[in-house]
């Protein structure tokens, strides 16, 4: 029995719910302008502050936002949504209450990828408390003070249904999720700077059960890796439990990434009733025809409809067409460059130059080549001249290299250094020269150990400065020895 238990497999069931900080100009209920890196309170107002007297007025450009992500997600948008007041005491919240929505969210039902969204709403961040004389922890301040700055900023927040089913397509739906935000230009969504933050819902229950197990929230996990780290973590602090005839009690944790430690959070921060109740001063959210068709309009293309146009037209495959999506800037030089190649070029070498080459040229973790000195037609010109064979390809990443420091035309670069592949007699003379030069390497060869090959072939490279062609160099050796092609 004791066995059967220990050796039963099961399966994990993870919800995600995450916070976007929106990139308006303003604040969600007041004139206040977003804060980044300002002096502490120096972006606050009577309004932001919670002052008596003072009234919100919603911020416009937050709700196109947020039409914007409840679309760009197959949401249904609700016709009329209202806002209420979430009540809790927190030195961060000088209202008492935070202003979000409740019964009736901005948008609900909808989908990512292959994970259904549960709901989208609205609601605004708190304030920043900051733990002095610490690094943070909470329980060990000696002092913490409070920057207003952050309180009052548009938060949009997303709620998953329990679709996922490992640590691993956490992390790689919400990077989904982050490149989709991205490229609607809604949030910075810097996981490492709060504007994208995670709280994970997780559960297991035996494999092919269809209920629910109970379930422990992860609180605020600031980088992908350690919300995978986390939630690994967390399903097998569970699995054990249920192993050793325990049960999982539903409860708040928090994941440290230094130690690997699930520590629960107290249970007072914990005991919410936060008794909402419709915010009096607030009009309800119904967006008008034009409202919805400006938020329609001002949709682009998605990340995962680009990778499987990439995928689909240009037959790149899926870990290619996936980078080149999810990095806009990335993309669109990419194809640039297929367009600058016209249709003689080869859509899977330019992505191969662009994702290799070109992107390891550029140094920095997400360049925009756009900003290089390389043009489209410049790279694409190169790529057509490697597959002519009219440079060899250690060459063309000399050529590649002057591209990326002085810019230029790729045929003069190859006139002027004189990296033309190099063919012919001239190739014949070189070749035969280091096959005499190594007759040792050339016996092996004869002998059928083909590794030798790498001794001729690099000493053709010194001699050549890379202009030959690795392949051809193989088939002259061979050719001299007497060998059949192929
Ligand atoms: P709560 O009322 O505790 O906030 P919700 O029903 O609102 O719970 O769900 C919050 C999040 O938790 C959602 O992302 C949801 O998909 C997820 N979730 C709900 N139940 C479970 C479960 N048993 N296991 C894993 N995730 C769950
Ligand atoms: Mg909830
Ligand atoms: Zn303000």
């Amino acid at each position: 029995m004791a066995d059967a238990v220990a050796e039963r497999a099961y399966e994990p069931v993870i919800g995600l719910e995450i916070h976007v900080q929106l990139k308006t100009r303003t604040k969600m209920f007041c004139g206040c302008e977003l804060s980044f890196g300002e002096d502490p309170n120096t972006r606050t107002c009577p309004v932001c502050l919670g002052h008596p007297g003072t009234l919100p007025v919603t911020n416009a450009e937050a709700v196109h936002f947020a039409l914007m992500i409840g679309m760009a997600l197959e949401c249904e948008l609700a016709p009329r949504s209202i806002f209420h007041r979430k009540n809790y005491f927190y030195p961060d919240l000088p209202k008492g209450y935070q202003i979000s929505q409740y019964d009736v969210p901005l948008a609900s039902g909808g989908r990512l990828g292959e994970i259904r969204i549960h709901r989208v709403h609205l609601e605004e961040d708190a304030a920043k408390l900051v733990h002095a004389g610490t690094s943070g922890r909470i329980h060990s301040a000696e002092a913490s003070v409070v920057d207003f700055n952050r309180g009052g900023t548009p938060l949009v927040e997303i709620v998953t249904e329990p679709d996922v089913r490992s640590a691993a397509q956490a992390k790689e739906w919400l990077e989904l999720l982050q490149a989709t935000l991205r490229r609607l230009e809604v949030s910075d969504v810097r996981m490492e700077e709060g504007s994208l933050r995670c709280d994970a819902n997780v559960s297991i229950r035996p494999a092919g059960e269809a209920s629910l197990g109970t379930k422990t929230e992860l609180k605020n996990m600031n980088s992908f890796r350690f919300l995978e780290r986390g939630v690994n973590a967390e399903i097998t602090r569970q699995e054990e439990i249920v192993r050793s005839g325990g049960e999982v009690v539903q409860e708040t944790l928090h994941y440290d990434p230094a130690t690997g430690v699930l520590s629960p959070l107290r249970s007072k921060e914990e005991a919410h009733d936060y008794r909402y109740l419709p915010e009096p001063d607030l009009v309800p959210l119904a967006p008008t025809e034009e409202m919805l068709a400006r938020a329609r309009a001002a949709l682009p293309e998605l990340p995962a409809g680009r990778a499987e146009r990439l995928e689909r037209e240009l037959a790149l495959p899926p870990d290619v067409a996936k980078l080149l999506a999810f990095r806009t800037e990335l993309g669109d030089f990419y194809e640039a460059t297929v367009s600058a190649g016209g249709p003689e070029g080869d859509p899977r070498a330019i992505a191969n130059w662009v994702t290799g080459e070109l992107l390891a040229r550029l140094g920095d973790a997400d360049p925009d080549p756009a900003q290089s000195k390389v043009e489209p037609a410049s790279l694409a010109a190169l790529v057509a001249m490697v597959r002519e064979g009219a440079v060899a390809h250690s060459a063309a990443k000399e050529v590649l290299d002057t591209l990326v420091a002085e810019g230029g035309d790729p045929r003069e670069i190859v006139e002027s250094k004189g990296l033309a592949r190099a063919g012919g007699d001239e190739l014949v003379e070189v070749v035969e020269r280091a096959m005499a030069a190594q007759a040792d390497a050339v016996e092996k060869i004869r002998a059928g150990n083909d590794k030798a090959m790498g001794a001729i072939i690099g000493a053709v490279m010194r001699e050549t400065k890379g202009r030959a062609d690795g392949g051809e160099v193989q088939r002259l050796v061979r050719e001299r020895l007497g060998d059949q092609p192929g």
